[in-house]
């Protein structure tokens, strides 16, 4: 199943990505962009998928090519998030 990776926000209209877990499950949408304060590591694979992480308390940073993500619902314009 292809999953498409980019998406827009149905309330702020902001892009926003899909990421999946290395397990296969579909994460919430996060920013578009990568930001520093973000809590999902996520990173572009060469096949196209956007693999994400999320990083709990004492879990591993991003190793690189991960970047730290934010999820969409925190900075969403319209406050809902999806
Ligand atoms: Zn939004």
């Amino acid at each position: 199943m292809t999953i498409t990776a980019y998406a827009e926000c149905h309330a702020c209209h902001t892009r926003i990505v899909w990421a999946v877990t290395s397990d296969g499950k579909r994460l919430p949408p996060v920013n578009w962009g990568p930001d520093p304060t973000g809590t999902v590591a996520v990173q572009h694979t060469a096949g196209g998928t956007w693999l994400g992480r999320v990083l709990g308390q004492g879990d591993t940073p991003p190793i690189f090519p991960e970047k730290r993500f934010r999820w969409h619902r925190e900075t969403c314009q319209a406050g809902t998030g999806r």
